[in-house]
């Protein structure tokens, strides 16, 4: 029988798309004794999350709450709780996370029609509208914060364009909530989701999903029940806000986490938060300049907590990213798709978005390529 050593994992400072750093805050919070999932200590706390959950979100949606899982099933219960069999769904395409969308609902089997665009560029208004002119479908789905190229989707007008053909509109908040101004009331969106490890300095594990009385209305008239028991929103709601009733054992450490993570995005205040990820965001991208490196999205469209950079030609991305993480400890992403082996992504997440994580990765960065 081997030895096992003791867990000891390595110190990394975590600047990629994510996961990000977790908040010392939460890290303690985490490690509070733990508490059944009916305890009334801990569903208060459950009624409390809702609410920070609202704010962050900035939303009267009384269904706000957090699934279980990662950013990927608040995508899989927004789309399963509304998707039956031979919906007509407008999905945008504008990278990596968009093709997830239209992926899954196809898998549930709508129709999708996809609004595609070059991945670094934003969907454009007038395609989306023409598609949704065609389709009419039961709800158009896009992503805010496209975290696989740093493309940050304009959402003015949006809402009401969907709305002109009694759609419903879903939105991918993963990778800006607690990042870039995420205003779902007043966007007019339907459903939004997002991960507890990208902007809201936590671990990964829950994921926070909102939708409207029009969504919920959307999903009464179903023909079917939704298929899944475990993401099904009104048996959530049910026992995170209404009379508890047992769905499934809720991690108390993640809940405890989020809702720290959560009370720290209200002590900071959003407008203050969202000004800290642009100022540290820009003090990034002028010295990733001042290495003479390129960035791959035009600054009016960047995200604030996601940078894409492009690889300068000769040099071995792959390489680069492993001497950062070995011998400089710090993680940062590489591309996805087309844009494989063609840019780095790096995060400035939640409580990883601090100006002396960019200072270090600048410095870092600069020795390895020889450019400092
Ligand atoms: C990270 C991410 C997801 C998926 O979240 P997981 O936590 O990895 O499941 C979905 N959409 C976007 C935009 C993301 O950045």
């Amino acid at each position: 029988m081997t030895d096992f050593a003791e867990l000891n994992p390595p110190q990394r400072l975590l600047l990629g798309p994510g996961p990000s750093p977790v908040h010392p805050q939460v890290q303690r919070a985490m490690a509070a004794p733990s508490l059944g999932h009916l305890d009334p200590e801990l569903l208060r706390l459950l009624s409390e999350t809702s609410e920070l959950l609202r704010y962050a979100f900035q939303t009267k949606n009384e269904l706000t709450l957090a699934v279980s899982g990662t950013g990927m099933a608040g995508m899989e219960c927004v789309l399963g709780n509304l998707i039956e069999p031979g919906d007509r769904l407008v999905v945008g395409v504008a990278g990596f996370f968009g093709a997830r969308l239209a992926e899954l609902a196809e898998r549930m089997g709508a129709r999708v029609r996809r609004v595609e665009c070059e991945w670094g560029r934003d969907l454009g208004f007038d395609p989306l509208a023409a598609a949704i002119k065609e389709e009419t479908p039961k709800a158009v789905a896009i992503v805010h914060a496209e975290t696989s190229t740093g493309v940050l989707q304009p959402m003015d007008e949006i809402g009401e364009l969907v709305h002109r053909y009694d759609s419903l509109l879903i939105v991918d908040c993963v990778t800006s909530l607690g990042g870039a101004p995420v205003t779902i009331d007043a966007w007019d969106a339907d459903a939004a989701f997002s991960g507890s490890q990208k902007c809201l300095g936590c671990p990964s594990g829950l994921a926070p999903v909102t939708v409207s009385e029009r969504f919920r209305n959307a999903v009464k008239k179903r023909t079917t029940p939704v298929h899944s028991f475990y993401l099904d929103l009104e048996l959530l709601c049910r026992y995170w806000l209404g009379d508890h009733l047992y769905h499934h054992t809720i991690s108390a450490p993640l809940v405890y986490a989020l809702h720290e993570g959560l009370r720290l995005v209200k002590e900071e205040g959003l407008v203050d938060r969202w000004a800290r990820h642009r100022s540290n965001a820009e003090l990034l991208w002028n010295g990733l300049e001042r290495l003479g490196l390129e960035l791959h999205v035009p600054r009016v469209r960047r995200v604030p907590s996601l940078t894409t950079v492009r690889v300068p030609d000769g040099v071995d991305e792959a390489a680069v990213r492993v001497k950062l993480r070995d011998d400089y400890g710090i993680e940062i992403g590489a591309g996805l798709g087309p844009l494989k082996g063609k840019i780095w992504r790096i995060g400035l997440m939640g409580h990883g978005s601090q100006p002396a994580n960019v200072a270090l990765l600048l410095a870092a960065l600069g020795q390895i390529l020889g450019r400092d």
